[in-house]
């Protein structure tokens, strides 16, 4: 191998994860080895944060983030961000049998949310009170924990952080049940977070619910321009810093020798050496195909299995319209965060189908998350309505067989969801269709390179989360997998996270946040 092809650090995708990981490592090198080397399949930086054009209307993917101005200010990249008005969340709640909707907008800060709540359960007031109270201490806790604790870190944690490890292991609805709130009203209204991270208040680990939920309240932005500026100006700064970045360059293996990295090979046959790699891939494609199947894999059999079993968050169905005008009723969807649900339990029941690979969306059952960006000077209105969970296997193999049975089946689904939303909140909606542009789970399974279409990687469910989660650091010496959280904080976080382990705890000590208490 030459000096050609030689690279101190190689990142697999140019999504927020890699570009934030490359930044801060360049920035945390000073002068030290810093030949780094970020490998892009596609066309773009980004990701995940995508934009696009149709006829005229921009689309974006992403909505909304918690705050990421620490993160920012360290890299050294300055984006105006706007933060979203007081109740940037809204839930609406249709009565399939009475044809009717119930409209509940929450305000941001925990106190506001808590009172709001006392007010919508008061018979679970005093309950709703506890939880409050002791989850606020919790989050408060997440500054003082370790990415990668070591024995010393963790007797430390028992006293700096109780309630999350007496919490680690459980679902958020086991937690729920030690405040009593099991079955209150009011976990209609958490499963809004937790479908955030894509999961059932029964599947998902409790702090991560908590986490998302109180990250929100400290208050919710967006970038003041497109969402794709941010990695934009990441990009920018990784390349002032002297990062090199490959797009159309698709990694096809993660080389390896004696239990170690040794680097990647291209899909165009071409290949880069270095002595640590960060693939911020799919963890099942990084661990599963990249490495090599089976016999060929440097990875033990049991680590392989243990790879095999890790659950993925359900993918998505999408279905973006370029508006020709404002609908009557599209007011109180200009927010943050809009979900249209089809009763209590609806993402439980839809999350179920998901498991077994069935999609049950119905005009009688839905959680559909809507988005509908602020209105601009000189830019079409769009909207974007988002179908969850969806299992992804039987769009991919559809596509594969049946291109023309695909697009009817996708267009059926577009029609259901936009008859669901006419329904229940923008009657005259089909008259301000300019366009449509759908994205099904094999949309999102293509552009990512995600084999099952997932919107945020590994399930944060208890077997899979805290101490439990697979570590970023693997077992081939020198490879690292950074996909520890999701979403625009999580992944930017998970980037900074593995920039100080590759330099040894330099840029955040080993906390797991940027500013975090020693
Ligand atoms: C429709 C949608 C809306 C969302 N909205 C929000 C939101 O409003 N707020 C929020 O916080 N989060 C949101 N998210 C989640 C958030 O976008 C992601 O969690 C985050 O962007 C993931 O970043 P990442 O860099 O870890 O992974 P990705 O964005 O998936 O980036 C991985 C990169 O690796 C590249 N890659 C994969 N395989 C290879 C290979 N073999 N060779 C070379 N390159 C490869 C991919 O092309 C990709 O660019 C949304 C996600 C989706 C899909």
């Amino acid at each position: 191998m030459d000096e050609q092809h030689r690279r101190d650090l190689i990142i697999i995708g140019a999504g927020l994860n890699g570009l934030t990981a490359g930044t801060a490592y360049l920035l945390g090198c000073e002068g030290r080895k810093n030949r780094v080397l970020l490998i892009e399949k596609n066309a773009v930086c980004g990701g995940y944060v995508a934009s696009y054009a149709r006829q005229g209307w921009l689309f974006e993917t992403c909505q909304m983030t918690s705050d990421i101005s620490d993160i920012l200010r360290y890299l050294g990249i300055g984006l105006e961000m706007k933060e979203f008005g007081p109740d940037f969340i809204r839930l609406f709640v249709a009565d399939t049998a009475a044809g009717r909707t119930d409209a509940m907008f929450f305000p941001s800060g925990a106190s506001d949310f808590e009172e709001m709540l006392r007010r919508m359960f008061p018979s679970d007031a005093e309950n709703i009170k506890r939880f409050f109270d002791y989850s606020g201490k919790m989050y408060r806790e997440i500054d003082s924990l370790k990415y990668a604790p070591g024995f010393a870190d963790t007797l430390r944690m028992l006293s700096t952080c109780p309630r999350v490890i007496a919490n680690a292991s459980k679902t958020f609805a086991a937690y729920a049940q030690r405040f009593g709130l099991e079955r209150s009203g009011c976990m209609e209204v958490f499963q809004i977070f937790s479908s955030l991270c894509g999961l059932p208040n029964g599947a998902i680990a409790a702090l991560l619910t908590v986490g998302v939920m109180f990250s929100l309240f400290d208050r919710a932005y967006r970038p003041a321009g497109l969402f794709t500026d941010l990695p934009h100006r990441l990009r920018e700064r990784y390349l002032s810093l002297g990062g090199e970045l490959l797009f159309h360059s698709e990694v096809s293996e993660i080389i390896t020798g004696g239990g170690a990295v040794c680097g990647v090979r291209l899909a165009n046959g071409g290949y880069y050496t270095a002595e640590s790699v960060v693939s911020t891939a799919d963890v099942k494609s990084s661990l599963g195909v990249l490495l090599g199947a089976e016999n060929d894999s440097p990875l033990k059999t049991a680590y392989r299995r243990r790879v095999g079993r890790i659950r993925m968050t359900p993918s998505a169905f999408t279905v973006n319209i370029g508006l020709t005008g404002d609908p009557p009723g599209i007011e109180p969807l200009r927010c943050g965060y809009a979900v249209l649900a089809s009763g209590p339990g609806a993402f439980r029941s839809l999350f179920a189908g998901f498991e077994k690979g069935e999609c049950l969306l119905s005009e009688n059952l839905f959680h559909i998350g809507i988005s509908c960006p602020p209105k601009r000077e000189g830019r079409k209105p769009v909207l974007s309505l988002q179908a969850v969970p969806m299992p992804a296997h039987d769009w991919i193999t559809l596509r594969a067989a049946d291109y023309a049975a695909y697009r009817e089946k996708k267009e059926n689904t577009a029609s259901l969801i936009i008859d669901i939303v006419r329904r229940y909140l923008l009657p005259e909606l089909s008259a301000y269709i300019g366009v449509l542009d759908i994205a099904t789970p094999a949309t999102y399974a293509r552009y990512s390179g995600s084999p099952t279409g997932s919107i945020y990687d590994m399930a944060c469910v208890p077997d899979n989360f805290g101490r439990r989660r697979l570590p970023v650091k693997t077992p081939v010496e020198g490879l690292y997998i950074p996909k520890f959280a999701h979403g625009v904080f999580g992944s930017m976080n998970s980037g900074m996270q593995v920039a100080d382990m590759l330099l040894d705890g330099r840029i955040m000590h080993g906390n797991s946040r940027l500013g975090g208490r020693e």
